[in-house]
């Protein structure tokens, strides 16, 4: 699905270069890569503080960790993500209540959130899926009149950037009370391992997370709260560091690879290809077509005859999984959710997608 090495050997020389640095200087836990690689996503993202720790998975858990709720408290998100959105919630005693997607974006139905407010509700968790953010000008809104947090997970939209209605435009990750990001190695900013950022605007909250990050502990040895230790390696900096000044031209590359594949698809009825979104830039972390009346295991089984991998994200919403029955949700209880699980199909999206290859792909897509 992705194309890792090729994309490494254009930039061989300067990795290789960043990653000698550190083990030379044998600075491997925060090292001097780790600091610079925080301001200059700072500088990237326009958020007052990046913070980096090990995972996404991580960067969500600090987050939640970071807003002293309460066990029992509810944080709002939806089924149709990956796991660890949905994860951490759980792991700190909270309770995620869902509510469903929409068919043409796959994120958060916005009009469904109000519905799901409690007493108990003290945060807004949209995903922003795929690459293109979910409606945070009237998320931001909703959070502003009920007094909830709004924590983003763009673990898949770094650099996507939304357009509000007063003409300015802000980014992923910046624009909820903290956002959070991944740079697993598939994803848009990925590193050689696992890596994780936060965002916020708050220097209270920052603080707080950093010092969660790192076991409590303001000063060795001393702890201020019971905390993790999540970091980012030095190693992971040096490559992300090297990677973030190409951001924008993966991000260009991967956009290009879309329209290619939905310039040629997207005139055939079987195949519905990614909604344009009015307010949000969309980065394609994934490509993902929602199929009509198509058969799926049919086409991925021709795909892969011919050497073309693809993949669904997700086969299974989060309600529906074995680990998440006690969440109490039934089958049908998010429709749209449900029926993405069934008809979605991701295609091999990554930065050095040719336009032979697509042209090969989308001619084995055609003949269905
Ligand atoms: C990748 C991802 C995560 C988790 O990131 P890791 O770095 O793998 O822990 C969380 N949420 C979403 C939506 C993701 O795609």
């Amino acid at each position: 699905m992705v194309d890792l090495q090729t994309q490494y050997l254009k930039i061989k020389d300067e990795i290789d270069n960043a990653m000698q640095g550190v083990v030379d200087a044998a600075r491997f836990i925060n090292g001097p890569d780790v600091a610079m690689f925080q301001s200059e996503l700072a500088a990237y993202t326009h958020a007052a503080h990046a913070i980096t720790c090990a995972s996404g998975t991580d960067a969500l858990q600090l987050a939640l960790m970071s807003l002293d709720l309460e066990p029992g408290d509810e944080v709002i998100t939806v089924p149709f993500t990956f796991v660890s959105t949905i994860e951490v919630i759980c792991l700190l005693g909270l309770k995620p209540v869902l509510v469903d997607v929409l068919p043409d974006s796959f994120n958060m139905d916005v009009d469904q959130l109000e519905n799901a407010i409690t007493s108990r509700t003290k945060v807004i968790l949209p995903v922003h899926l795929f690459g293109q953010c979910a409606d945070m000008e009237r998320i931001l809104s909703i959070a502003e009149k009920h007094q909830l947090y709004v924590v983003e997970d763009a673990c898949q939209a770094i650099g996507a950037e939304v357009r509000f209605s007063d003409g300015s435009a802000r980014q992923a990750g910046t624009m909820g009370t903290i956002g959070c990001t991944s740079f697993f190695p598939s994803k848009n900013l990925g590193c050689y391992g696992d890596g994780g950022a936060l965002f916020t605007q708050n220097d209270v909250l920052a603080e707080k997370i950093r010092k969660l990050a790192n076991h409590g502990m303001p000063r060795r040895y001393h702890y201020d709260c019971v905390g993790v230790n999540s970091r980012l390696d030095s190693l992971q900096a040096a490559v992300l560091r090297v990677k973030l000044k190409y951001l924008d031209d993966y991000i260009a590359a991967r956009q290009l690879a879309a329209k290619r594949y939905t310039d040629i698809l997207s005139g055939n009825k079987g195949f519905q290809c990614p909604a344009v979104s009015p307010f949000s830039t969309h980065v394609f972390h994934q490509y993902t077509l929602k199929l009509n009346g198509l058969d799926r295991t049919c086409i991925m089984d021709k795909l892969s005859d011919s050497g073309v991998p693809s993949a669904i994200y997700y086969p299974m919403p989060i309600h529906l999984q074995r680990a998440y029955e006690n969440l109490g949700y039934a089958p049908g209880e998010f429709p749209v959710a449900e029926e993405l699980s069934q008809r979605v199909l991701s295609l091999p999206m990554h930065t050095e997608l040719s336009e032979e290859q697509i042209k090969y792909i989308t001619d084995i897509l055609l003949t269905f």
